[in-house]
């Protein structure tokens, strides 16, 4: 079964077409990279994937549940997917141990300990084992963005979506978040990231997926997108941003 299949999926907001019919399918284990200018509908893209926007038509269905369908348990399906955005939003009056064990102990019910004991194991996972006792102030953007993922993460995902998460980062503090990200990945994590990280797409994606205008333009394996795409709408855009 696909992690992820959609089929025929159109968003508008008003009478702004964003998503002009998308069909895409991520396999389990794939790491499907994202790519295209601004405001060509990646982020709303994500975004329908866990019902954060509801799709004008179509159908998506996520470890098969069809979340379009009105009588699915849309909270049960998000359970399973883990996003980490741009900003990290986590909590900055609660320490990165309560951040990460919040929504496993409200949303799964587990326990202080349980939860804590995994929130270690996870911090430990993208390297920051020794920051649990800190508050969000305390550390640089590169690591709350580390325990985003974490947080991520601690619910036991079986997909993460990833929105530009090395966007608002210094440039400095970008390698050690997609290090973390290639770490997942080869984990044999499954994973939708949008992202202008053309080398971290290159290097990690199983497939690129080009977006330009609402619709994908072309997608194929990185040596095929990047090392000769066959659009002209590709070729301009890698031109633009290589
Ligand atoms: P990308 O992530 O590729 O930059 P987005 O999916 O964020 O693109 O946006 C695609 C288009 O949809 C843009 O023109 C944006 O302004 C518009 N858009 C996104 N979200 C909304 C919204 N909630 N209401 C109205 N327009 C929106
Ligand atoms: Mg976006």
């Amino acid at each position: 079964m696909s992690t992820i299949e959609i089929s025929g999926l159109h968003k508008s907001f008003g009478s702004l077409e964003v998503l002009r019919g998308i069909d895409l399918t991520v396999e389990p284990g794939e790491v499907v990279c994202v790519i295209g200018p601004s405001g060509s509908g990646k982020s709303t893209l994500l975004r329908c994937v866990n019902l954060l926007e509801q799709p004008t038509s179509g159908s998506i269905r996520v470890a098969g549940a069809e979340v379009t369908d009105p009588d699915c348990d849309i909270d049960a399906v998000r359970r399973g997917i883990g996003m980490v955005f741009q900003q990290f939003n986590l909590f900055g009056h609660l320490t990165v141990r309560d951040n990460v064990t919040i929504a496993q102990r409200r949303v799964l019910k587990r326990s202080r300990a349980e939860a804590g004991r995994i929130a270690a194991e996870n911090l430990q996972r993208v390297g920051l084992a020794e920051k649990i006792g800190a508050y969000p102030a305390q550390l640089s953007g590169g690591q709350q963005q580390r325990v985003a993922i974490a947080r991520a993460l601690a619910m036991d995902p079986q997909l993460m979506l990833f929105d530009e998460p090395t966007s608002a980062l210094d440039p400095e503090l970008v390698g050690e978040v997609l290090a973390v990200m290639r770490g997942l990945a080869a984990e044999g994590m499954t994973m939708l990231v949008v992202t202008h990280e053309m080398a971290f797409a290159r290097e990690v994606a199983s497939r690129v997926v080009f977006m330009d205008g609402g619709v994908i333009v072309e997608q194929g394996r990185p040596e095929e997108v990047f090392g000769a795409p066959r659009e002209e709408r590709t070729r301009e855009f890698l031109h633009r941003v290589l």
